[in-house]
């Protein structure tokens, strides 16, 4: 059984190096046994955005993650019809019986959003949150958000420190429409993926 594990959610539209640094650095720091990856089906927020195939997706997560024992795809959510809530993800990991203890990770700019979560209450009564650093967003902000949660709940919510890589899925997207390089922001694996079946060429 792992004791402590993570959940690092996202689009992962592509993951990006920024997400694997993040991952590491918080296994590390926490002595967790376990980092699940978990891209989302249809992510709430994105509604009405044009989202990769999930297969594409969470293929890219798994040739990412390939030559990290500590790390693990995990397909609840593309398993899962309707929209993907870290409330049920968490919900049927902590059903399984295999974790004692469970973080979700999130980036600065996801956390404080967390206000607006389906049944957030209930999910930091769940599991703890990991609010890592991300270049172009506040984390101070999150005082202010730890305090409309009140006292105890807002505790459940670490800030951590992570190297600072502006990188994200967008810019790789916008990136590779413009025929510019990716190189040293993915995995060279995903890079060839993204390359071989012509993604975010339009
Ligand atoms: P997009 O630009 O499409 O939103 P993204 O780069 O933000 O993509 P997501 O899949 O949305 O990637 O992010 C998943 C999680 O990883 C979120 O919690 C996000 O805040 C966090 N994250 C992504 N990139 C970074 C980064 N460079 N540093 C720290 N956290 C990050
Ligand atoms: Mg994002």
């Amino acid at each position: 059984m792992d004791k402590r594990v993570a959940v690092m959610g996202g689009t992962f539209d592509p993951i990006h190096l920024g997400h694997l640094v993040v991952a590491q650095e918080v296994a590390d720091e926490l002595g967790l046994d376990r980092v699940l990856f978990v891209p989302s089906g249809q992510p709430p927020h994105k509604q009405g955005a044009k989202v990769t195939a999930a297969e594409l997706r969470a293929e890219m997560v798994r040739l990412a993650i390939a030559d990290n024992p500590c790390f693990q795809l995990c397909l609840l959510e593309l398993e899962r019809p309707g929209p993907s809530y870290t409330y049920d993800t968490v919900r049927q990991l902590l059903d399984q019986g295999n974790y004692q203890e469970l973080y979700f990770i999130t980036g600065a700019d996801a956390v404080l959003e967390i206000l607006t979560w389906h049944r957030v209450r209930e999910l930091l009564a769940l599991c703890h949150f990991i609010a890592v650093t991300r270049p172009g967003f506040e984390l101070e902000q999150l005082r202010e958000v730890q305090g409309r949660l009140g006292t105890q709940l807002g505790q459940r919510i670490r800030p951590f420190t992570v190297p600072s890589l502006a990188i994200s899925s967008s810019d790789i997207r916008a990136r590779v429409a413009r025929g510019k390089s990716i190189k040293y922001l993915v995995h060279p694996e995903v890079e060839k993926f993204i390359v071989n079946n012509n993604l975010y060429r339009f």
